[in-house]
């Protein structure tokens, strides 16, 4: 390290990609700091125990654990895969209509098949669908970049239904439907939860972070928690360190916002310090929806619901409509959701994409709103009421306070053509040495996804240290 600097790189936030950026750049011998505003790290990927039970606070299941997964490479190359056990959900997903249920195997064969047992004329063509998925990293990325995932699924099928099914998976896991979303986007999304989702780490989702946090001291990292940054400071369009709270300031060679990207440029960067073109792009992005999410303890006497798998309550085709709903509200008729039964019954858990609406909003309407998603949620679980014994939510309000994530958008911003790679808003910014991770940075979003940032946005500060010395 050079003397002129506290630290070789300060990382904004100890969600998933900004420890697993500052696990490889303390492994390579940099002097990393981490700070983070929590008193835990995680961010999204997090738990907590109320009313005697323990609860997944966002994510509930990780995906991209193959052998050549992102999630999987990382730990391999970090050590630390003996550590994290994992089980994996067979069927992760069951998809649920009222005329329909298609499991999501762990053998995607047997997915496959029962696409084709439901939808008999488009069996071919699943069969070449699923493949395309699979095979997706060979696929040019600049054929996929500019159409959405719809025109992907209008050049391999016919059958409106199945289309809405596809599209259904998209707008749970990423907040978009199938004819907004990047196709590049959607196909990762795709090949990441149908091909290979379902993980679920010994403990619970807070062991992923955990082991994280403790690898990356290891490595002699340093972490802050709790503490947040109030700003970045910024020389001759260069960053040069952050300042914490009663003006402590830190310099650092290397700054890297894993954050909010409105918070980084918008709020943590003074005025004047984003060039014109940013700045007027910010202005114009859209950020994806956030949650409702429901948490409930149960006597475990709960009965007709599948263990452990994820249920996606789809209750009708007319994806539009459904959309049009989940993005504007009323959030009360907003008619899907997902829900997830686990700990022997004793643990229920849903959500719901939901417009942001307002602070007043939530303040005046969390409590009715719970009992209108349990109600909605005996469709599937008979009398799910009366076995409740603790009932609680978090809503985008709730979100936005836990992670300063802008609105309480669950994915960063919308995953739109439009809005896929931009420059300026990707990893490398137009401030020297300034740098993003995680799911702000316009390219992937999912804990799979934000664990390649972190490891990528740690290569691109490796190799520009090398250019330097
Ligand atoms: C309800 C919900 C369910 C989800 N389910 C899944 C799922 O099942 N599987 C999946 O793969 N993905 C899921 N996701 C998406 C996934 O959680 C995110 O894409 C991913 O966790 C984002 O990680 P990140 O590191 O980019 O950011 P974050 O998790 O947002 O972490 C950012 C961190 O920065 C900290 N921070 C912010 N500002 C400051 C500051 N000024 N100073 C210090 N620290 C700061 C925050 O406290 C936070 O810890 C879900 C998201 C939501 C909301």
């Amino acid at each position: 390290m050079s003397n002129k600097y506290d630290y070789d790189a300060v990382i904004i936030g100890a969600g998933i990609s900004g420890l697993v950026c500052g696990c490889y750049l303390a492994k390579a011998g940099m002097k990393v700091l981490i700070v983070e505003k929590n008193a835990k790290p995680g961010g999204y990927c997090t738990s907590f125990t109320r009313g005697g039970f323990h609860f997944d606070a966002c994510v509930q299941s990780l995906s991209s654990l193959r052998d050549d997964g992102n999630i999987r490479t990382a730990l391999k190359e970090l050590e630390i895969e003996s550590r994290l056990g994992f089980k994996r959900y067979d069927p992760s997903d069951i998809i649920v209509t009222p005329d329909l249920k298609i499991h999501l195997w762990n053998d995607l064969d047997k997915t496959i098949q029962e696409f084709q047992h439901y939808f008999p004329k488009e069996a071919n063509r699943t069969n070449e669908f699923f493949s395309y998925l699979k095979n997706i990293e060979g696929i040019s990325f600049s054929a996929l970049r500019s159409i959405t995932f719809q025109d992907l699924l209008d050049k391999y099928f016919t059958d409106n239904n199945l289309k809405s099914i596809f599209s259904f998976l998209l707008l749970s896991n990423s907040g978009l439907p199938a004819n907004k979303i990047s196709a590049f986007a959607g196909a990762v999304v795709c090949k990441d939860f149908i091909l290979d989702g379902g993980y679920y780490p010994d403990g619970s989702i807070q062991s992923f972070p955990d082991i994280l946090m403790e690898r990356f001291i290891e490595y002699g990292g340093e972490i802050l928690l709790p503490c947040r940054v109030q700003r970045i400071s910024v020389e001759n369009n260069k960053a040069v360190g952050i300042t914490l709270k009663k003006e402590k300031y830190l310099s650092s060679e290397f700054v890297i916002s894993g954050c909010d990207a409105t918070q980084t440029f918008l709020s943590l960067l003074g005025p004047g310090s984003m060039d014109d073109e940013t700045t007027s792009l910010l202005s114009k992005m859209t950020t994806s929806l956030s949650s409702f999410i429901l948490y409930l303890g149960t006597d475990g006497r709960i009965t007709d619901v599948p263990l452990d798998s994820l249920v996606l309550f789809l209750p009708h085709y007319d994806i539009d409509a459904l959309y049009h709903l989940t993005a504007n509200g009323p959030v009360d008729q907003i008619d899907w959701f997902t829900v997830r039964v686990s700990s022997g019954k004793k643990r229920v858990l849903m959500h719901v994409n939901v417009p942001f609406q307002s602070d007043v909003y939530w303040n005046e309407n969390k409590k009715r709103l719970i009992d209108v998603f349990i109600s909605k949620m005996e469709t599937i679980i008979p009398e799910l009421s009366s076995h409740i014994l603790f009932k609680d939510a978090a809503t985008p309000k709730t979100l936005q306070k836990w992670t300063l994530n802008h609105r309480g958008a669950a994915f960063g911003w919308d995953w739109t053509p439009a809005q896929f790679a931009l420059k300026g808003l990707s990893q490398i910014t137009s401030i020297r040495n300034l740098y993003l991770t995680g799911h702000w940075t316009t390219l992937a979003q999912g804990v799979s996804g934000v664990t390649y940032l972190g490891r990528r946005t740690a290569k691109f500060i490796l190799n520009r240290k090398d250019s330097l010395s």
